[in-house]
């Protein structure tokens, strides 16, 4: 049995094909490199010493899709595929919707046309919006997003349950092909894999925080823009979940392992649990390289909240994951991958 991971060329995809092929699955990659590189997928077969099946092509195609599930047998679908820049999103949201839910909205009715009906779909911390009290549970109210990008994910996640929900009740009792849809809720993925191989790699100017800082401490950028020094935090800097890519890659082979165990709809957490400051991701990163990085205090970035952070026991329960690596390790690793590959998969 295969997993169809779709956007295994992107930066969080690449990071689980790896972590999948080396947990014994057999992976089918299809992306349309819209925000990534073939040479990612070259890098992932170098790194586990077999090639890759890659289809270029979109998820919003059914003719590929339909090519997809009867060429090959799988037995459930991780769903990285998406549009995800916060920015690009408040400008041209109807491209997000399209791209995201539309093209969600296909592969969903594509699976079940061909009965495949595991899916692992790549979530956000951004569905709980500015909740004000961290640490966030799955339990808890959601919140309102504050741009389209974040939209997309809450009404992908309202999708999901609908379809789980709409399954059950057209059985009418016990379904035996029901819907296992597990929402990961990311938080703030950085880092990259130990080898240096392969990482993040953003088009143009960065938004996130550690690709930026990488591109400074490699002489791409001058300096770097911290957004807001007033928050009510203890250094005045915004707090955030970082997790390494690698362990959340792990998370989303735990999530596939206990799919079966979880019918329906089941959201869950992947972070730490842990905050560090803007600022304390600076630190750890001037440690790494072992000099300072340039930056500048800037005003505060619209749509940002002071912290957010998980609470990550759902995880630890259901799936028996926690996370394994340290800030130090998301510094170095993501150096690692910046030094070795200044421009990216672009050299
Ligand atoms: P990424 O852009 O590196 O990867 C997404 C991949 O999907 C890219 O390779 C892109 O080419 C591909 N893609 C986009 N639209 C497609 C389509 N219609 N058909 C086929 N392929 C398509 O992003 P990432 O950081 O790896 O994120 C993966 C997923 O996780 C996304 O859904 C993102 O929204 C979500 N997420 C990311 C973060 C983060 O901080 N990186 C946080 C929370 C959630
Ligand atoms: N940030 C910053 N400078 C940058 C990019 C990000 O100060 O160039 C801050 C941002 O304001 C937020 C934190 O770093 O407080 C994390 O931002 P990122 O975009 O990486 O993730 P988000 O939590 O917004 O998804």
């Amino acid at each position: 049995m295969s997993i169809l991971v779709t956007g295994g060329a992107g930066y969080i995809g690449s990071h689980t094909c790896i972590e999948l092929i080396k947990a014994g699955y057999s992976v089918v990659v299809l992306d349309d490199l819209s925000n990534s590189s073939r040479e990612a997928i070259c890098r992932i077969g170098g790194l586990v010493g077999q090639e890759v099946p890659f289809i270029e092509g979109s998820i919003a195609d059914r003719s590929v899709l339909q090519h997809l599930f009867s060429n090959y047998q799988f037995s459930a679908v991780l769903h990285f595929a998406g549009s995800k820049a916060v920015g690009e999103s408040v400008s041209h949201p109807l491209m997000y919707y399209r791209n995201n839910i539309g093209g969600t909205t296909v592969l969903l009715e594509e699976m079940a046309r061909a009965g495949v009906k595991q899916l692992v779909f790549s979530s956000s911390a951004t569905v709980y919006g500015d909740a004000p009290n961290p640490p966030f549970r799955e339990d808890q109210p959601l919140g309102q997003p504050t741009n389209p990008y974040g939209k997309t994910k809450l009404f992908i996640e309202e999708l999901c349950r609908d379809v789980a929900a709409s399954d059950a009740q057209a059985c009418g009792g016990p379904d035996n092909n029901p819907w296992h849809i597990a929402l990961l809720r990311y938080f703030n993925p950085v880092g990259a894999h130990e080898s240096g191989r392969i990482g993040e790699d953003p088009r143009g100017t960065p938004n996130n925080l550690m690709p930026y800082i990488t591109q400074v401490a490699v002489g791409r950028r001058p300096s770097l823009s911290i957004f807001g020094s007033d928050y009510d935090t203890p250094d005045g800097t915004c707090i955030r979940d970082f997790i390494h890519v690698v362990d959340l890659a792990e998370g989303h082979v735990a999530a596939l392992k206990h799919l079966s165990a979880m019918p329906g709809c089941t959201a869950i957490n992947l972070g730490t649990g842990v905050g560090y400051s803007v600022l304390d991701v600076v630190h750890a990163m001037e440690a790494a390289i072992g000099r300072p990085i340039p930056h500048t205090f800037a005003p505060r970035r619209p749509g940002d909240s002071a912290a957010t952070v998980s609470d990550p026991s759902r995880a630890k329960a259901i799936l028996g994951w926690a996370t394994r690596r340290t800030l130090a390790d998301m510094c170095t690793d993501a150096w690692r991958w910046q030094q070795a590959n200044p421009q990216g998969y672009g050299e």
